[in-house]
């Protein structure tokens, strides 16, 4: 139990799902203790070697650090050293710290750390999100490089942190290769004060399966070594030093997820079919190549939708026709003998702006998707070569994106066909059959449907977009929240006319948005048809759950009771109804 001092939470950004209750470990970094000392003449070209040989063994110890991060998360958490090893050897940087030893008359280390110092305050100075990450690459790894400037000087190896127990990992910022630095088993979970959801940190503990939250103001200062933590990483709360109450409610939330976790695991085993036997396919949204594992672990019947545009953004460049094969190939390989749903680039929007640098007033509205990858043919094309040429294996259908008219599904068809053709004449072995779908994600899109099914071979509605282009609602402004709804009946309309249209041409079609996961939906879209199902895969089971719950009939009559009712509230209060009175019943039992 703990101790009855007074319970503080501070609030953070939630970046790695689940509860833990221990005791902080404060990680500081190692002050790297770099004063500017003049050297002799005769002494540059020993700093300038000095200097080289930490590059050597910063390379060594990196490449090390890959491969334990392939070992233990998987090949796309080990990108983030691939991008380090790509800063060590930026000629730029090399030659900053070489003039500096050499004009400056001072030591290697004080020269890496000046190089250092300049980015940071360059970057910082632009005020975004994605440069004051590239600043944070490039301290952790000047970081390394100093460090074994200075081991070398003292003639000592570097030690890792060794954590006695089990520890909840407290810091200001933690570095990528930090997380390496602890026993995997010893690690409760972390917390930050700098960083976003998205910070490689927050990707690391993703990857590490650990609880995480990031940018909690105050953390250091607030946490002392005999405080007793609970981090929450569902809402983003650390609770240091819980009142009994607090301690209690946790212990239970945590025994739940325990419980929760074992009972979806055998629910992720069962077959996937309504009571009455109708036959439903969960497959899974995935953003990079890493999350198969869990698709696999949670039984997903392959990938509904592969959002590619996160692989570019975890890198520090548009990646090239080889790495983007490798991705892909793997990720067929490893998904066979199910299918794997590859969507183009969706850049734009809030996705990749500062990749390539596009400015414009009101980006979800603007050079998105299929349109920006109209503008820019050769990204275009290296990205369909990559797809097409891992399609070997027949598993691979691609789906454009953000599509509005039927001439950018012609325009689309004619390059790949055009692509098709150059790597058959290159002797590639390729799917030449390859499933071509569309994106239904814009209302526009959804009118014409019935024009576009005989050009496609399968659909998937986005309901994310398609309920905030429908609703004119920004589906990430917390202040139109309550406009964007997905049971609007307007959406409802449309995704009725999407399934319609598409079992009247004979097309597969799922839904791959967030709604395909909403519990009381669910009853609402098997009874408008819909037989695909595409969700994040930790909640395979859940959906999977109801599904098995349900009776295609009853679901029909729910749905025909939504199609009349022309009030989103009204139909969000029948739908909570339909599930608390019968699912919820029969889930009970
Ligand atoms: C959607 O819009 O519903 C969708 C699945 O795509 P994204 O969320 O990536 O825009
Ligand atoms: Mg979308």
């Amino acid at each position: 139990m703990p101790k009855l001092r007074k319970e503080k939470i501070l609030k953070g950004l939630p970046a790695s799902p689940g509860i833990s209750i221990g005791t902080p470990f404060h990680y500081v970094h190692e002050t790297l203790n770099v004063s500017r000392e003049v050297i002799e003449d005769h002494e540059i070209e020993f700093e300038i070697e000095k200097y080289h040989r930490s590059l050597e063994k910063s390379r060594k110890l990196i490449l090390e650090d890959k491969k334990k991060t392939i070992r233990n998360s998987g090949k796309d958490a080990a990108k983030i050293f691939e991008a380090h090893l790509l800063i060590l050897d930026d000629k730029v940087i090399i030659d900053e710290a070489i003039t500096i030893i050499s004009n400056q008359n001072v030591q290697a280390s004080y020269a890496v750390s000046k190089v250092m110092k300049d980015y940071q305050t360059a970057f910082e100075n632009l005020q975004n999100e994605y440069f004051s990450q590239r600043a944070f690459d490039v301290e952790d790894v000047c970081r390394r490089v100093i460090s074994n400037i200075i081991a070398e000087e003292k003639n000592e190896e570097h030690d890792t942190t060794v954590l006695s127990g089990k520890k909840i990992i407290v810091t200001k910022k933690l570095f990528p290769s930090d997380t390496l630095n602890f026993d995997k088993d010893h690690i409760l979970g972390f917390i930050t004060e700098t960083g976003g959801s998205t910070s490689h940190a927050a990707i690391m503990a993703r990857a590490l399966a650990v609880p995480a939250i990031v940018g909690v103001q105050g953390a250091v200062k607030w946490i002392d070594d005999t405080s007793l933590l609970i981090l929450d990483g569902y809402t983003g709360k650390v609770i240091i030093n819980p009142t009994p109450s607090t301690f209690e409610l946790y212990k239970k939330k945590q025994h739940e997820e325990e419980k929760q976790y074992k009972e979806d695991l055998s629910i992720a085993k069962l077959p996937s079919e309504t009571l009455d036997h109708e036959k439903i396919n969960i497959s899974c949204n995935i953003q990079t190549g890493e999350e198969i594992e869990s698709v696999l672990k949670w039984s997903g019947e392959g990938i509904g939708l592969f959002r590619t545009e996160f692989l570019f953004e975890s890198s520090l460049s548009i990646l090239s026709e080889k790495e983007q094969f490798d991705i892909y190939d793997q990720v067929s390989k490893d998904i066979f003998p199910n299918n794997v749903i590859i969507r183009l680039l969706d850049i734009g929007g809030d996705k990749l702006q500062d990749k390539l640098r596009i400015k414009e007033d009101n980006p979800f509205l603007g050079v998105r998707g299929i349109r920006l990858l109209f503008d820019h043919p050769d990204i275009l094309r290296a990205h369909l070569r990559a797809i097409l040429r891992a399609s070997h294996r027949k598993n691979i259908w691609i789906i454009i994106p953000f599509v509005t008219d039927i001439y950018e599904v012609k325009r689309i068809k004619g390059i790949i066909g055009r692509v098709k053709n150059e790597l058959i004449a290159e002797g590639h072995n390729i799917d030449r059959k390859i499933k071509i779908g569309i994106m239904l994600e814009i209302p526009s899109v959804v009118m014409i449907v019935d024009h576009i099914a005989p050009l496609v071979d399968f659909f998937s509605i986005g309901t994310n977009d398609l309920t905030q282009y429908t609703l004119a609602a920004d589906r990430g402004n917390e202040r139109v929240s309550h406009i964007f709804d997905s049971l609007h009946p307007a959406m409802i309309q449309l995704i009725k006319k999407s399934i319609d249209s598409a079992n009247k041409h004979n097309k597969y079609i799922s839904i791959c948005g967030q709604m395909a996961a909403y519990p009381i939906a669910i009853p609402l879209l098997l009874g408008l048809g819909l037989r695909n199902f595409s969700v994040t895969p930790f909640l395979v089971p859940v959906v999977k759950k109801i599904i098995r719950r349900e009776l295609i009939p009853d679901c029909e009559k729910i749905a025909e009771q939504c199609l009349k009712s022309g009030n989103g509230r009204k139909i969000n209060k029948i739908l909570s109804d339909f599930f608390t009175n019968t699912i919820g019943e029969r889930m009970i039992h």
